[in-house]
């Protein structure tokens, strides 16, 4: 018997809350899902009584706060099962990247988790997934071998290129618009170590160095860079908060000596705050981007870009009350995958995006949009897609237009009644 929690109970609250807290599912009931046929429960449920569904892993991506019906949690559904002769694991819903990535070291093994271990492996991965190896490798997407899914009939069907090859291809970009996945099989990598960690620099200038490093560096290096507010800490008064900081993040799982060469030219930028690259341990790769492992309200916004010029690094040289980020992509992001899915924009280049902390949206990231207009792609990533961003219109940008035309043709298919809603909003006909 599923566990359900309705608004009355002293676990609504915690149960509803996950890592962004600009805004928060209110729904009706709460299904807390422990494994595939509770998922189940909760989606005939949903049918039986045409409520909405939504669904919450860790809550690093929510989309759209649903308002009444039911909520599926999947923070329950957290197992791992490696395959080290294969290369391969199954994750379970509400497995964070943390727990793939412990369970695949021990076999040499590396998943392609991104920037932070805590964010939910299977929304990454359904979402695209751009990793700490994502120039070498592509999209986590693009290694997927299987999904397991309850579709809105509360049927549990297991997606591969072969068996169900259209919900296979839509769940790889279209995510929770087709049903509530409860488990996947991914691809592992042989990587134990990389060459990586953070560079900051005083200032704002030696984005410019990394822009102009970027240009030569080869497939295996995956690098971005943030100008982050520094000291970035409460009790520092007011005026030096104006003060920020160039923190430079590099991933490099090639030979540690040839990292050293290649990032020399950063180094020899200028004196550095901080220097902390070196050959570490994958488990230990959240040192790369240290982001924040607490829960906060936050906006983010983003272009693609095509190009990275000069005029379009300095877009961000005002942005003094927030933090940039710019991601490098191309190398494997650009080209197809193998199984072909619904994940576009292989064409850009760069991630231009912007973060600001609160639940209202401050004027910077429209701002910032419309001043690298003249470099973007017009297209969106959907895994960074949150909250106040993650329109309708937005999602749209996400595809390919004949992408997102055959999505909306399969999710007519599978979902006519539109009960998946609560999430990255791909509508039926
Ligand atoms: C600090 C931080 C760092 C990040 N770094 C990266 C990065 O390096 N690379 C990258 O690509 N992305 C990154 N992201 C974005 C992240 O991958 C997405 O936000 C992802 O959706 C988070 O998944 P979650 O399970 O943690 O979040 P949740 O909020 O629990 O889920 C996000 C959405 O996914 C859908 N969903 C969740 N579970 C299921 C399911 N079982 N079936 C169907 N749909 C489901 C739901 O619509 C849900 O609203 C980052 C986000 C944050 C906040």
């Amino acid at each position: 018997m599923a566990h359900t929690i309705t608004a009355d109970s002293d676990q609504y609250d915690s149960e509803r809350t996950g890592f962004q807290l600009s805004a928060r599912h209110r729904p009706d009931v709460i299904f807390a899902a422990e494994d595939a046929a509770d998922v189940r429960a909760a989606v005939s449920h949903a049918s039986a009584h045409n409520l909405p569904v939504a669904v919450q892993a860790t809550g690093h991506g929510l989309a759209v706060a649903g308002d009444g019906g039911v909520l599926v949690t999947t923070g329950r559904m957290n197992g791992v099962r490696v395959d080290p002769a294969a290369r391969i694991a199954w994750i379970e819903a509400g497995t964070p990247w943390s727990r793939v990535i412990e369970a695949a070291a021990p076999h040499g093994l590396a998943p392609l988790s991104g920037a932070a271990p805590a964010v939910g492996a299977l929304s990454y991965t359904l979402g695209g997934g751009i990793g700490l190896m994502a120039r070498e490798h592509g999209y986590a997407a693009d290694h997927v071998r299987a999904i397991e899914v309850v579709t809105a009939d509360a049927e549990l069907v297991l997606a591969t290129p072969d068996k169900e090859p259209d919900l296979f291809w839509a769940l790889l970009g279209g995510r929770g618009n087709f049903g509530v996945a409860t488990g996947l099989e991914i691809a592992l990598f042989p990587v134990t170590t990389l060459y990586g960690g953070a560079l900051f620099f005083d200032g704002f200038d030696a984005v410019h160095a990394w822009r102009e490093w970027v240009a030569n560096v080869p497939e295996e290096m995956t690098s971005s860079v943030a100008v982050i507010p520094f000291p970035d800490a409460p009790f520092v008064p007011e005026p030096l908060r104006a003060r920020r900081a160039t923190h430079i993040r590099i991933a490099y799982a090639g030979p540690a000596e040839e990292g050293e060469r290649l990032i020399e030219p950063l180094r020899a930028y200028g004196p550095r705050l901080m220097d902390k690259v070196e050959e570490i341990p994958y488990t230990r790769s959240d040192i790369i981007h240290n982001d924040p492992t607490d829960p906060v309200a936050s906006q983010s916004s983003h272009s693609l870009l095509r190009e990275l010029p000069p005029q379009a690094v300095e877009a961000a040289r005002s942005l003094t009350g927030t933090i940039v980020e710019i991601r490098h992509l191309g190398g494997a992001l650009s080209r197809p995958p193998v199984t072909p899915n619904a994940i576009g924009n292989r064409n850009a280049s760069f991630l231009y995006g912007v973060v600001s902390r609160g639940s209202e949206v401050p004027p910077e990231h429209a701002q910032t949009e419309a001043a690298l207009r003249p470099w973007s792609t017009g297209g969106k990533a959907l895994n960074f897609l949150f909250a106040a961003h993650a329109t309708e219109e937005n999602v749209k940008k996400a595809f390919e237009p004949a992408a997102y035309e055959r999505l909306r043709d399969l999710k007519t298919t599978y979902d006519p009644a539109d009960l998946f809603r609560h999430t990255h909003h791909i509508p039926p006909r």
